[in-house]
């Protein structure tokens, strides 16, 4: 891909803003952006679906979802496409938050020349690419040492194509630590962080070799169990009982360890992206409106 030619997809709900943007680019047609804008998250997230995107400008505040989430749910969408925010005024903390998870960049809106746009947009693919390359250390979570949100995501798509070529069946189950906010609280950010490599223990204890692993959130931890034979791993519930009963008593505490879970399922028969099969379980756990399960 040349960088003359890339596909940027606008997410923003301000047709006002959205014209500014396409007037800049315009300035400057030898940069050769082409763009394409939508002006809502749904219609954003199947255009990612489709792929074939080199870039994305997504404003945060749109109407079907504000602020982190926003990103948060379009970079789960398409974990390997650079994201650029777009901010108001008074919004660079929550820019710098979006860049901390992973934005390449931000911009405020009304602040920008059209020079500035294009040098942005450039440094943001080619760092994203840079990145891509040496990517390894990033793809694990420092604590626990299992594949972080962003791994999950890449492999676990490779997964599911996996899963389509060998019809396999896929078993995603979600697990929450229940009130980790409260044991870092009550008993100190070292408890929480031990309370959380016992789960970590727990699940890799009940991993098949080829299963994928990997902490998610802050407490949230997912494991996806490949079947040959067709029949999902709905017993991988149970195991996790078992082997959090033995770390607590190897380990007594002074508060419970409970896990809270939720379970999708892959057919390779209706194939799906890696991000609705994770809400689907996620949203079992914390039930409420879920932008990607269209
Ligand atoms: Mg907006």
């Amino acid at each position: 891909m040349a960088i003359s030619s890339i596909r940027t997809l606008l997410i923003e709900d301000n047709p006002a803003d959205a014209l500014v943007l396409r007037e800049a680019l315009a300035d400057v047609p030898e940069a050769g952006f082409e763009l394409e804008w939508v002006d809502g998250l749904a219609k954003g997230l199947h255009r990612l679906n489709a792929g074939h995107v080199d870039l994305l400008l997504l404003d945060l505040h749109l109407p079907e979802s504000r602020g982190l989430a926003t990103f948060a749910t379009a970079h789960d969408c398409a974990p390997s496409v650079p994201v650029i925010v777009l901010t108001g005024l008074d919004d660079r903390e929550l820019a710098l938050k979006a860049v901390r998870d992973g934005a390449q960049d931000y911009l405020v809106k009304g602040q920008f020349e059209a020079a500035s746009l294009v040098r942005a947009m450039q440094h943001a693919v080619v760092r994203h690419r840079m990145q891509a390359e040496t990517v390894g250390p990033t793809w694990k979570d420092d604590l626990t040492g299992l594949y972080n949100r962003h791994g999950f995501l890449v492999l676990g798509e490779q997964l599911l194509r996996l899963a389509d070529t060998a019809k396999c069946t896929l078993t995603l189950f979600y697990t929450d630590v229940d009130g980790l906010k409260n044991i870092n609280q009550t008993h100190g950010r070292e408890e929480g962080d031990a309370a959380l490599l016992a789960v970590a223990q727990a699940m890799r204890k009940i991993a098949g070799e080829s299963d994928l692993l990997a902490r998610v959130g802050e407490d949230e931890f997912v494991l996806m169990g490949i079947s040959y034979t067709g029949t999902p791993r709905q017993n991988l519930k149970a195991a996790l009982d078992e082997a959090l009963k033995q770390i607590v008593t190897q380990q007594p505490r002074s508060y419970p360890l409970t896990v809270n879970w939720g379970v999708s399922v892959y057919d390779p028969g209706k194939p799906t992206a890696i991000a609705v099969l994770m809400k689907r379980a996620e949203a079992q756990v914390h039930p409420g409106p879920q932008c990607l399960d269209a």
